[in-house]
Protein backbone atom coordinates (compact mmCIF):
# COMPACT_ATOMS: atom_id res chain seq x y z
CA UNK A 1 0.00 0.00 0.00
CA UNK A 2 1.35 3.53 -0.77
CA UNK A 3 1.68 6.39 2.15
CA UNK A 4 -0.62 8.65 1.64
CA UNK A 5 1.47 11.47 3.03
CA UNK A 6 4.83 10.75 0.63
CA UNK A 7 3.50 8.47 -1.99
CA UNK A 8 5.96 5.35 -1.13
CA UNK A 9 4.79 1.98 -2.04
CA UNK A 10 5.64 -0.36 1.10
CA UNK A 11 4.22 -1.60 4.67
CA UNK A 12 2.15 1.09 6.02
CA UNK A 13 -0.46 1.65 9.01
CA UNK A 14 -2.81 3.50 9.70
CA UNK A 15 -1.95 5.99 12.40
CA UNK A 16 -3.78 8.94 14.27
CA UNK A 17 -1.60 12.01 15.48
CA UNK A 18 -2.68 15.14 17.64
CA UNK A 19 -0.84 18.53 17.95
CA UNK A 20 -2.42 21.18 20.23
CA UNK A 21 -0.96 24.50 20.66
CA UNK A 22 -2.91 26.66 23.39
CA UNK A 23 -3.34 30.11 22.98
CA UNK A 24 -4.75 31.69 26.35
CA UNK A 25 -8.72 31.50 25.39
CA UNK A 26 -8.23 29.52 21.99
CA UNK A 27 -6.65 26.79 21.05
CA UNK A 28 -5.52 25.39 17.75
CA UNK A 29 -5.65 21.55 17.09
CA UNK A 30 -4.10 19.50 14.17
CA UNK A 31 -4.74 15.80 13.61
CA UNK A 32 -3.50 13.38 11.04
CA UNK A 33 -5.18 10.38 10.39
CA UNK A 34 -3.44 8.57 7.30
CA UNK A 35 -1.73 5.47 6.32
CA UNK A 36 1.86 5.86 6.50
CA UNK A 37 5.11 4.79 6.24
CA UNK A 38 7.71 4.38 8.74
CA UNK A 39 9.20 7.09 7.81
CA UNK A 40 6.61 9.51 7.84
CA UNK A 41 4.83 8.38 11.11
CA UNK A 42 8.27 9.07 12.98
CA UNK A 43 8.22 12.85 11.41
CA UNK A 44 4.52 13.54 12.06
CA UNK A 45 5.28 11.85 15.50
CA UNK A 46 8.90 13.97 16.53
CA UNK A 47 6.74 17.15 14.93
CA UNK A 48 3.17 16.95 16.51
CA UNK A 49 4.30 15.71 19.84
CA UNK A 50 7.34 18.38 20.62
CA UNK A 51 4.96 21.16 18.98
CA UNK A 52 2.53 19.87 21.99
CA UNK A 53 5.05 19.55 24.54
CA UNK A 54 6.37 22.95 24.23
CA UNK A 55 3.31 25.09 23.17
CA UNK A 56 0.26 22.76 24.45
CA UNK A 57 -0.18 23.58 27.71
CA UNK A 58 -1.43 27.87 27.34
CA UNK A 59 -5.39 27.22 28.11
CA UNK A 60 -7.49 25.96 30.41
CA UNK A 61 -9.02 23.40 28.28
CA UNK A 62 -5.45 22.55 26.86
CA UNK A 63 -3.99 22.52 30.03
CA UNK A 64 -6.07 19.29 30.49
CA UNK A 65 -5.95 18.16 26.31
CA UNK A 66 -2.47 18.62 26.20
CA UNK A 67 -1.48 14.99 28.67
CA UNK A 68 -4.29 13.39 26.36
CA UNK A 69 -2.57 14.11 23.16
CA UNK A 70 0.70 13.46 24.63
CA UNK A 71 -0.34 10.14 25.59
CA UNK A 72 -2.01 8.94 23.08
CA UNK A 73 0.59 10.04 20.18
CA UNK A 74 3.42 8.19 22.16
CA UNK A 75 1.43 5.05 22.27
CA UNK A 76 0.23 5.51 18.47
CA UNK A 77 3.96 5.51 17.60
CA UNK A 78 5.05 2.40 19.79
CA UNK A 79 2.38 0.64 18.64
CA UNK A 80 4.08 1.35 14.96
CA UNK A 81 7.72 1.08 16.17
CA UNK A 82 7.66 -2.99 14.29
CA UNK A 83 7.20 -1.33 11.19
CA UNK A 84 9.19 -2.35 8.55
CA UNK A 85 11.50 0.62 6.03
CA UNK A 86 9.98 0.55 2.69
CA UNK A 87 12.80 -0.56 1.26
CA UNK A 88 13.90 -0.79 -2.37
CA UNK A 89 10.32 0.47 -3.43
CA UNK A 90 11.63 4.12 -2.73
CA UNK A 91 14.21 4.13 -5.30
CA UNK A 92 11.10 3.73 -7.80
CA UNK A 93 9.96 6.85 -6.91
CA UNK A 94 9.49 9.15 -10.10
CA UNK A 95 12.08 11.71 -11.39
CA UNK A 96 12.06 14.63 -9.24
CA UNK A 97 9.92 13.69 -6.49
CA UNK A 98 10.76 15.32 -3.34
CA UNK A 99 9.52 14.50 -0.07
CA UNK A 100 7.22 16.70 1.65
CA UNK A 101 7.88 17.82 4.92
CA UNK A 102 5.30 18.52 8.03
CA UNK A 103 4.10 22.29 8.22
CA UNK A 104 7.80 23.48 7.44
CA UNK A 105 5.93 26.80 6.88
CA UNK A 106 4.59 27.47 10.69
CA UNK A 107 7.94 26.02 11.76
CA UNK A 108 9.56 29.83 12.30
CA UNK A 109 5.66 30.67 13.75
CA UNK A 110 6.19 27.73 16.42
CA UNK A 111 10.02 28.82 17.20
CA UNK A 112 9.19 32.08 17.94
CA UNK A 113 5.51 31.40 19.59
CA UNK A 114 7.34 28.61 21.89
CA UNK A 115 10.26 30.96 22.88
CA UNK A 116 7.94 33.98 23.57
CA UNK A 117 5.97 32.06 25.65
CA UNK A 118 8.51 29.98 27.40
CA UNK A 119 10.07 33.84 28.10
CA UNK A 120 6.99 35.20 29.89
CA UNK A 121 6.51 31.88 32.13
CA UNK A 122 9.83 31.57 33.37
CA UNK A 123 10.40 35.38 33.67
CA UNK A 124 7.19 35.37 35.72
CA UNK A 125 8.43 32.75 37.86
CA UNK A 126 11.78 34.67 38.14
CA UNK A 127 10.12 38.13 39.25
CA UNK A 128 8.50 35.99 42.15
CA UNK A 129 11.39 33.80 43.53
CA UNK A 130 12.82 37.26 45.26
CA UNK A 131 15.25 35.19 47.66
CA UNK A 132 16.12 32.61 45.39
CA UNK A 133 16.94 34.98 42.53
CA UNK A 134 18.98 37.01 44.95
CA UNK A 135 21.29 34.26 45.76
CA UNK A 136 22.12 33.01 42.48
CA UNK A 137 21.32 36.10 40.10
CA UNK A 138 21.23 39.56 41.61
CA UNK A 139 21.89 41.27 38.69
CA UNK A 140 18.58 40.31 37.30
CA UNK A 141 16.82 40.14 40.46
CA UNK A 142 17.37 43.83 40.43
CA UNK A 143 16.62 44.54 36.65
CA UNK A 144 13.28 43.12 37.64
CA UNK A 145 12.73 44.84 40.80
CA UNK A 146 13.80 48.07 38.91
CA UNK A 147 10.93 50.16 38.81
CA UNK A 148 8.49 51.48 41.43
CA UNK A 149 7.16 49.01 43.89
CA UNK A 150 3.66 48.04 42.12
CA UNK A 151 3.54 44.43 43.89
CA UNK A 152 4.29 42.34 47.16
CA UNK A 153 7.79 41.02 45.01
CA UNK A 154 9.12 44.26 43.89
CA UNK A 155 8.28 45.12 48.05
CA UNK A 156 10.18 42.27 48.80
CA UNK A 157 13.08 42.73 46.45
CA UNK A 158 13.46 46.05 48.08
CA UNK A 159 12.82 45.13 51.87
CA UNK A 160 15.84 42.36 51.25
CA UNK A 161 18.10 45.27 49.54
CA UNK A 162 17.24 47.37 52.63
CA UNK A 163 18.42 44.88 54.77
CA UNK A 164 21.72 44.27 52.87
CA UNK A 165 22.29 47.86 52.96
CA UNK A 166 21.87 48.22 57.10
CA UNK A 167 24.15 45.32 57.67
CA UNK A 168 26.74 46.78 55.44
CA UNK A 169 26.33 50.21 56.78
CA UNK A 170 26.62 49.14 60.80
CA UNK A 171 29.42 46.39 60.16
CA UNK A 172 31.81 47.40 62.71
CA UNK A 173 34.57 49.51 62.56
CA UNK A 174 38.04 48.22 62.47
CA UNK A 175 40.30 51.27 62.76
CA UNK A 176 40.34 53.15 66.26
CA UNK A 177 42.25 56.81 64.40
CA UNK A 178 39.82 58.86 62.36
CA UNK A 179 41.61 58.45 59.12
CA UNK A 180 41.56 55.14 58.91
CA UNK A 181 37.84 55.07 60.15
CA UNK A 182 36.77 57.12 57.84
CA UNK A 183 38.30 55.35 54.68
CA UNK A 184 35.95 51.90 56.04
CA UNK A 185 32.69 54.00 56.34
CA UNK A 186 33.34 55.88 52.71
CA UNK A 187 34.02 52.55 51.20
CA UNK A 188 30.21 51.98 52.46
CA UNK A 189 28.41 54.58 50.25
CA UNK A 190 26.96 52.29 47.78
CA UNK A 191 25.28 50.80 50.37
CA UNK A 192 24.34 54.18 51.96
CA UNK A 193 22.67 55.37 48.27
CA UNK A 194 20.74 51.75 47.50
CA UNK A 195 19.11 52.54 51.30
CA UNK A 196 17.91 56.22 50.04
CA UNK A 197 16.97 54.53 46.86
CA UNK A 198 15.03 51.80 48.28
CA UNK A 199 13.70 54.45 50.82
CA UNK A 200 12.40 56.45 48.31
CA UNK A 201 10.74 54.02 46.53
CA UNK A 202 8.88 53.04 49.63
CA UNK A 203 8.17 56.32 50.48
CA UNK A 204 6.41 57.06 47.47
CA UNK A 205 4.55 53.94 47.15
CA UNK A 206 3.22 53.98 50.39
CA UNK A 207 2.12 57.64 49.67
CA UNK A 208 0.37 55.98 47.45
CA UNK A 209 -1.12 53.42 50.19
CA UNK A 210 -2.21 56.08 52.50
CA UNK A 211 -3.96 58.01 49.50
CA UNK A 212 -6.12 55.04 48.60
CA UNK A 213 -6.28 54.20 52.18
CA UNK A 214 -5.14 50.37 51.88
CA UNK A 215 -4.54 50.02 55.74
CA UNK A 216 -8.03 50.38 56.46
CA UNK A 217 -8.73 46.68 56.65
CA UNK A 218 -5.09 45.60 57.17
CA UNK A 219 -3.98 46.06 60.66
CA UNK A 220 -0.20 45.50 59.22
CA UNK A 221 -0.35 47.32 56.38
CA UNK A 222 -1.30 49.96 58.35
CA UNK A 223 1.36 49.59 61.14
CA UNK A 224 3.83 49.65 58.44
CA UNK A 225 2.67 52.66 57.00
CA UNK A 226 2.30 54.28 60.66
CA UNK A 227 5.46 52.82 62.30
CA UNK A 228 8.36 50.99 59.89
CA UNK A 229 7.70 53.73 56.64
CA UNK A 230 8.22 56.99 58.90
CA UNK A 231 11.20 55.12 60.86
CA UNK A 232 12.42 53.89 57.91
CA UNK A 233 13.02 57.40 56.63
CA UNK A 234 14.61 58.78 59.57
CA UNK A 235 16.97 56.16 60.06
CA UNK A 236 17.77 57.08 56.03
CA UNK A 237 18.06 60.53 56.81
CA UNK A 238 20.32 60.40 60.09
CA UNK A 239 22.50 57.77 57.73
CA UNK A 240 22.90 60.51 54.98
CA UNK A 241 23.91 63.11 57.49
CA UNK A 242 26.56 60.87 59.06
CA UNK A 243 27.70 60.22 56.13
CA UNK A 244 27.44 63.66 54.51
CA UNK A 245 29.66 64.67 57.66
CA UNK A 246 32.23 62.03 57.10
CA UNK A 247 32.51 62.46 53.76
CA UNK A 248 33.85 66.34 54.03
CA UNK A 249 35.78 66.28 57.30
CA UNK A 250 39.24 64.70 56.72
CA UNK A 251 40.79 65.45 60.30
CA UNK A 252 38.78 65.43 63.16
CA UNK A 253 39.38 68.41 65.52
CA UNK A 254 37.57 69.45 68.66
CA UNK A 255 34.79 71.13 67.27
CA UNK A 256 33.62 68.79 64.66
CA UNK A 257 34.33 65.92 66.92
CA UNK A 258 31.41 66.66 68.98
CA UNK A 259 28.63 67.10 66.00
CA UNK A 260 30.35 63.64 64.52
CA UNK A 261 29.03 62.46 68.32
CA UNK A 262 25.87 63.72 68.19
CA UNK A 263 25.16 62.49 64.41
CA UNK A 264 26.01 58.91 65.80
CA UNK A 265 24.09 58.90 68.42
CA UNK A 266 21.07 60.47 66.27
CA UNK A 267 22.00 57.25 63.64
CA UNK A 268 22.17 54.77 66.50
CA UNK A 269 18.70 55.89 67.97
CA UNK A 270 17.25 55.72 64.66
CA UNK A 271 18.36 52.50 64.07
CA UNK A 272 16.68 51.51 67.29
CA UNK A 273 13.38 52.76 66.49
CA UNK A 274 13.19 51.06 63.25
CA UNK A 275 14.63 47.89 64.84
CA UNK A 276 11.59 48.43 67.19
CA UNK A 277 9.31 48.92 64.45
CA UNK A 278 10.04 45.79 62.79
CA UNK A 279 10.23 43.61 66.18
CA UNK A 280 6.43 44.95 66.95
CA UNK A 281 5.50 43.85 63.06
CA UNK A 282 6.87 40.58 63.34
CA UNK A 283 4.76 39.98 66.87
CA UNK A 284 2.15 41.12 65.61
CA UNK A 285 2.61 38.00 62.70
CA UNK A 286 2.98 40.65 59.88
CA UNK A 287 6.00 39.36 58.63
CA UNK A 288 4.75 35.95 57.38
CA UNK A 289 1.98 36.28 54.88
ZN1 LIG B 1 5.57 8.10 3.85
Amino acid sequence: MACQFCGVEGPTQAVCFEQNVGMLYARRGTKVEADLCRACIGMYFRSFTLTTLFLGWWGIISLFMTPVILFSNVSQFLRARHLPAPGLSVSNLPVGYQPRLVSQSTFMLKLVYGVAVWAIVLGAVAYHQVDLLERNAPALNARLHSGEITDESDGEYAGLQVGKDIVAIEADIKSTEWSGMRTEMLARVNSVSDLSAQNERFQRRMAIERSQKLGKDDPCEQFALDSIGPSLNDYALSVNQLFAFVKKTSALTKENGESLDNLSKSEVAALKRLQQSFASSSSKGCDKN
